[in-house]
């Protein structure tokens, strides 16, 4: 088997989800007492929060760049960086290791695609709905049209997020709130939601409304797992 390496704590609550999938999955793979060959290096959020609002992505890329190299040192065989929004760096992080980064967005992308789905909604953090790194890569590698919510519905997405999911706390005035943006995209057009925030899980599932659901932190483990038990290699980041 082979070993994963997660670069989580962005949020810690979204890891735990993580670590229990990937572990489920190896031993609903596997049975017995199987369980995944993880290393977890789970970084301080709070600092990382910091270099995000002042907007300093090259110290960020910087940090999360020596924590992949420290995971690779250990014996990781790839590497997961456990938040979409931190995709941002997602070359940074591949450029400085010799394994292969798993990219959420790919990942993501392709199940949507294999759904027959089209026209998601992306509901994630500002930056992963605002700037271009994430919908440019739906767009472009996986020729989907994906859809973001209007601006007072991005502030709504992305402060929930913030203050209460990463926090640990789930409201259902939020829950409301997620399901009331997600029935007006469906009404404009959306075939699917992409759940394109680690944590969005916490609050909503597929079982919550009804368009068909992609858990951007479901798929990502699930495909580390296809990775460790080599039903797949991954694509190099870098390749071609
Ligand atoms: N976990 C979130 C995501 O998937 C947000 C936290 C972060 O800013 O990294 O984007």
């Amino acid at each position: 088997m082979r070993t994963i390496g997660l670069l989580g704590g962005m949020s810690w609550e979204s890891t735990a989800v993580y670590y229990r999938r990937i572990n489920e999955t190896v031993r609903n793979s596997l049975g017995g007492l199987h369980s995944a060959e993880v290393i977890l290096h789970s970084v301080n959020f709070e600092a990382i929060v910091a270099l995000q609002k002042a907007g300093d992505w090259d110290q960020a890329g910087a940090v999360l760049a020596q924590i992949a190299r420290n995971l690779e040192a250990a014996g990781a065989d790839c590497v997961l960086i456990c938040t979409n929004t931190m995709h941002k760096l997602a070359d940074t992080v591949q450029d400085a290791i010799s394994i292969p980064l798993l990219h959420i967005t790919d990942v993501t992308g392709e199940a949507v695609k294999a759904a027959g789905c089209r026209r998601p909604l992306l509901l994630a953090t500002r930056y992963t709905m605002e700037q271009d790194f994430y919908l440019s890569k739906l767009r472009g590698t996986h020729g989907l049209d994906p859809m973001v919510p209007n601006e007072e519905d991005r502030t709504a997405v992305h402060d929930i997020i913030f203050s209460e999911l990463c926090c640990g706390v789930v409201r259902e005035t939020s829950r409301q709130r997620y399901l009331d943006v997600i029935a007006t995209a469906k009404a404009a057009g959306a075939d699917s939601v992409i759940l394109g925030c680690t944590e969005i899980g916490l609050l909503i599932g597929a079982k919550d409304f009804d368009l068909p659901a992609f858990d951007s932190t479901l798929i990502h483990a699930d495909a580390a797992v296809a990775f460790a038990l080599e039903l797949h290699d991954a694509p190099r980041l870098n390749a071609a």
